[in-house]
């Protein structure tokens, strides 16, 4: 970045209008003193690639990507790092001085962090770990799970031919769980997470009983509106650790912060509380 130039970034999806990032970088340049912006971007599908590539020429530093692009960027970036090729998917990208696109991954970072932060006791190697929902947000996380040594992901989705397309990506730690028998397969898990959209604020509940975890397991659920999901509140009935999923949102944009602004950022309850008073 030359030094006459304030730094520009910001997020990129379609719509854009309900992210959350705009709050969390902002409260970050606010915090630090950095004379930057961080900007919603709605782009449409039509002009994606020209519009990135337009956008080092503006000042921009780099992007966070959402729905529905994550997949999309990763056919022009020029450089791709070995986890979002693995997930198939990038949330960041950092635009290099000669222009060129470096995109990365940092969901499950995001996720790995939140867990070791809000279950500091939790440790991934002792036990299988039961993951429902077989979309985008799974493949990070079970990415994530594989790297911190989880020894076999029990995985569970409704479609299942979702669930044996991320097996036959990820391997043979991964065990496909029919979705009608996923009760049956929690009591041998230590670590549980939703990734499903079930328990949103205003969509469908999440249905499945949790009576059979494990006392003392760690569960997360990546939905965060509202933030004690009705998920969490069996998972704590039965005796388990629960951790929300606000601060896998706040982690995963540390990475892309310190790259594009210089300062690597702290995740603490003032940006929690920032970050809900959208
Ligand atoms: P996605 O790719 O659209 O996947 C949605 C998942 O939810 C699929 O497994 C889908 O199952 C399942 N699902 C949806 N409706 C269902 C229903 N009625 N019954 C059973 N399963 C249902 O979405 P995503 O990007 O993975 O995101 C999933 C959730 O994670 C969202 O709530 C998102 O907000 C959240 N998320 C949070 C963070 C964070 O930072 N905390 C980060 C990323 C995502 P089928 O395959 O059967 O359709």
């Amino acid at each position: 970045m030359s030094e006459h130039k304030i730094p520009l970034a910001g997020v990129i999806g379609a719509p854009i209008a309900h992210s959350r990032s705009p709050l969390l970088h902002g409260h970050w340049l606010k915090k630090y003193g950095i004379a930057g912006y961080y900007v919603p971007l709605h782009i449409d599908r039509s002009n994606l690639e020209d519009a990135i590539r337009t956008l080092p020429t503006l000042g921009f530093v780099g992007v966070n990507v959402t729905i529905p692009y994550k997949e999309d960027v990763l056919e022009f970036a020029d450089s791709v790092t070995d986890r979002a090729s693995l997930i198939g998917a990038a949330n960041t990208l950092t635009f290099r001085n000669d222009g060129k696109i470096h995109a990365d991954n940092t969901d499950g970072y995001g996720f790995i962090e939140n867990l070791r932060s809000g279950a500091p006791m939790w440790e991934p190697t002792i036990g299988p770990a039961l993951v429902f929902g077989a979309g985008g947000a799974a493949r990070a996380v079970i990415a994530s799970l594989l790297e911190a040594g989880a020894p076999e992901i029990l995985l569970t989705n409704r479609t299942k031919n979702r669930s044996e397309g991320l097996r036959s990506d990820f391997g043979q730690k991964v065990t496909v769980v029919d979705w009608v028998q996923a009760a049956n397969a929690l009591e041998d898990a230590t670590t549980v997470v939703n990734t499903t959209s079930l328990g949103m604020k205003g969509g469908a509940e999440f249905k499945i009983s949790l009576d059979r975890l494990q006392k003392g397991c760690v569960v997360n659920d990546l939905v965060y509106t509202p933030l004690r999901t009705k998920f969490l509140e069996q998972a704590e009935k039965s005796g388990c650790h629960t951790v929300d999923g606000l601060g896998m949102l706040l982690y995963q944009g540390a990475p892309g912060f310190e790259r594009w602004f210089g300062v690597r950022p702290e995740v603490d309850e003032e940006l929690r509380q920032a970050v809900l008073g959208a």
